[in-house]
């Protein structure tokens, strides 16, 4: 069958890619294996962020004497807190359908999409042929290759959401925000939780003192941190897994997440058959219009290089559509990408870390400022965490920010449409802010640079 666009994967940037293309009058088909709306919707975003909300309720409740509100003790119910969250992915999925079938020119089909030829592929029997491919096949848990977890139950990111029964002793391998985010959602639940990494620290790819800021707050909740060592080997059963660490340490728990990093869903693909070229680590290399090794070809999301988030492969669909459509003047190359861990408190960059903008040759003037300095975060009981801001000395510009604090996932915008605009950082300065919000604290953390220091 021909058709004007083939789209594999209806993740983030696969649906509204295919919709808009439909609504601009092209014949476009569309492939899905599982469900529909991708890892966002039914496994990643979504799912975690509604039970994170579920976990931040306990810990309020638990923590009210704090604040002179005192309760009776608190009790998770696991298996609501699920069904809630299964509501509310049900309630995505189906507008996700709901836009698929009202677009029109548009078909859905249900399968495993592969390759077969240039520009031509098989879903569910059927061979399609386009003129335009674009492949959003996302990613999935890399597994590590350790002796013995083949033969332990142990939990990804899907299976740890469908636990109706609260964990005696979670243990999770992995400090990146994944591991983060499930680790202190089930310390709130009510379950022990031991976090291993190889790395020193938490989100080691974070400023050193944002890492630092996390890990104090998650040792204050109980969370065990056993950081820099490496697991040799996994052994156990349905009731306990032990992790037998260098040194010959052990962890117990009884259950076990593994939360390692990613994978792009390229193996099964038929890459080879349509001239499409894998980076080592089987992501689909692209240039900064998307245009893999295979003309006609283009890879969006989690299965390219680059950060892994819905806001980036959402932001490739608008990029690729306006290329698509001759009008587009933005590349993949020339865009920043924020970053938020929904951890308590959240951790939130924008821009370059300081060791990262060191190593490109700036020689950043820095500012940094506890969180508890915010009159905000005072009243509030939300004193946790850090802030930080890079400035460039020559421009102005500023070249980064880290906050770890409340909200610092909304706080973070405050820099995008600086840094996007290229003004100087004088802006934040001169603009003034409710009192008393956390956003003020923001604008004093850019008042401690010394050029904007008033006496
Ligand atoms: C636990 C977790 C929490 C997360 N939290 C956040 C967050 O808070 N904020 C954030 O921005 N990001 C978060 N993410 C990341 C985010 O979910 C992904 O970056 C985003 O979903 C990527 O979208 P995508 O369009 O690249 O692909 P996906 O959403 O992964 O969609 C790809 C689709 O392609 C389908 N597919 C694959 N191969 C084939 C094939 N051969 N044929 C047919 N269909 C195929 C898959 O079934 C899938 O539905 C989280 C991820 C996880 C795992």
């Amino acid at each position: 069958m021909k058709f004007d666009v083939i789209v594999i994967g209806t993740g983030q940037a696969g649906v509204p890619l295919a919709v808009r293309l439909a609504e601009a009058g092209r014949h476009v088909v569309i492939a899905e294996r599982k469900a529909l709306g991708g890892t966002c919707v039914n496994y990643g975003c979504t799912p975690t962020k509604t039970m994170v909300a579920s976990a931040q309720t306990a810990h309020v409740a638990r923590t009210g004497a704090r604040l002179g509100v005192r309760g009776g003790r608190v009790k998770v119910d696991l298996a609501a807190v699920v069904d809630r969250k299964d509501r509310i992915v049900r309630r995505w999925r189906d507008s996700v359908r709901k836009r698929l079938r009202e677009a029109p020119h548009l078909t859905l089909v249900r399968g495993h999409a592969r390759f077969v030829g240039p520009r031509q592929v098989e879903i569910a029997g059927e061979r399609y042929e386009a003129g335009i491919v674009v492949v959003n096949v996302g990613a999935r848990p890399a597994v590590p290759p350790l002796p013995g977890l083949d033969g332990v139950p142990w939990l990804d990111n899907t299976r740890i959401m469908e636990l109706r029964r609260l964990p005696a002793h979670l243990v999770v391998l992995g400090g990146g925000y994944i591991g983060c985010e499930f680790a202190q959602m089930f310390r709130r639940f009510g379950a022990r939780v031991t976090l291993v990494d190889r790395a020193a620290h938490l989100l080691s790819t974070e400023e050193p003192q944002a890492s630092a800021a996390l890990e104090g707050a998650f040792r204050d909740e109980g969370i065990r941190l056993v950081m820099k060592t490496t697991v040799r080997s996994v052994s156990g059963g349905a009731r306990s897994i032990a992790l037998r660490l260098d040194g010959g340490q052990r962890v117990t728990g009884s259950h076990l997440l593994v939360a390692v990093g990613r994978r792009p869903n390229t193996d099964d693909l038929g890459a080879e058959a349509a001239g499409i070229r894998l980076d080592a680590k089987g992501y689909i290399e692209v240039d900064e219009r998307y245009r893999t090794s295979a003309e006609g070809v283009y890879a969006v999301g989690d299965c390219t290089p680059g950060p892994q988030f819905t806001h980036a492969a959402w932001d490739d669909h608008r990029i690729l559509f306006d290329l698509l459509q001759g009008r587009g003047t933005r590349t993949r190359n020339d865009r920043l990408i924020p970053i938020t861990a929904f951890t308590d408190p959240q951790v939130a960059r924008i821009g370059l870390t300081e060791r990262d903008a060191r190593a490109r040759g700036h020689a950043p003037e820095v500012a940094t400022r506890e969180f508890g300095a915010i009159a905000r975060a005072i009243e509030t009981d939300r004193t946790a965490g850090t802030m930080k801001i890079l400035l460039d000395p020559k421009t102005e510009k500023v070249l980064g920010a880290s906050i770890v604090g409340a909200e610092a996932g909304e706080l973070i915008h405050i820099f995008a449409p600086v840094m996007v605009a290229g003004v100087s950082a004088r802006a934040l300065v001169d603009a003034e802010y409710v009192h008393p919000t956390f956003a003020e604290g923001v604008q004093s953390l850019v008042m401690s640079l010394p050029r904007y220091k008033i006496d």
